[in-house]
């Protein structure tokens, strides 16, 4: 089975996988530092592929709004399984979360996969108003906090 796989799977990971190819955005291999795991990886068959610019942007616009704290490798990450119709397979539970908004198959790792959506919310850091922009339009402070929110209509 091809899967496309998160860095942590190889970094966490002891030789033994749920996938017999592993698909990889160029940013995994950069991740990917110790030796080990990139002995890992080399011992694993996979292929570097980069997504399209339409899935990229496809996943960053889900990604803001709801608030999405994952990192720019991970929804480039996300992209790929999206263009190739494959399994995400994390454990990062807020990539997991991002899948599933968008309808992607994900499984997880070592932990059990999250089935639960969130969202999240931002809030003015100085005045504590609830704010949709980059800064908050009460008091225009940048200082934002995030908290997670259980989507209820699901
Ligand atoms: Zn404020």
């Amino acid at each position: 089975m091809e899967k496309v796989v998160d860095a942590n799977v190889f970094i966490h990971g002891k030789g033994s996988y749920p996938f017999t190819k592993a698909l990889v955005i160029p940013e995994v291999l950069e991740e990917i530092q110790s030796q080990n795991a990139r002995n890992l990886l080399i011992n694993t068959d996979y292929q570097v592929k980069t997504p399209s610019e339409k899935n990229v942007d496809k996943v960053k616009e889900k990604a803001s709004e709801i608030n999405s704290p994952t990192s720019e490798a991970d929804e480039k990450l996300l992209a790929l399984a999206l263009e190739t119709d494959k399994n995400i397979l994390t454990d990062d539970k807020a990539l997991q979360n991002l899948a599933l908004h968008l309808e992607t198959g994900f499984e997880g790792f070592l932990d059990k996969a999250t089935d639960q959506k969130f969202v999240w919310e931002k809030y003015c850091g100085n005045c504590g108003r609830k704010v949709s922009g980059s800064k908050c339009g009460s008091c225009g402070s940048t200082h934002l906090s995030k908290k997670q929110v259980r989507c209820s209509s699901e």
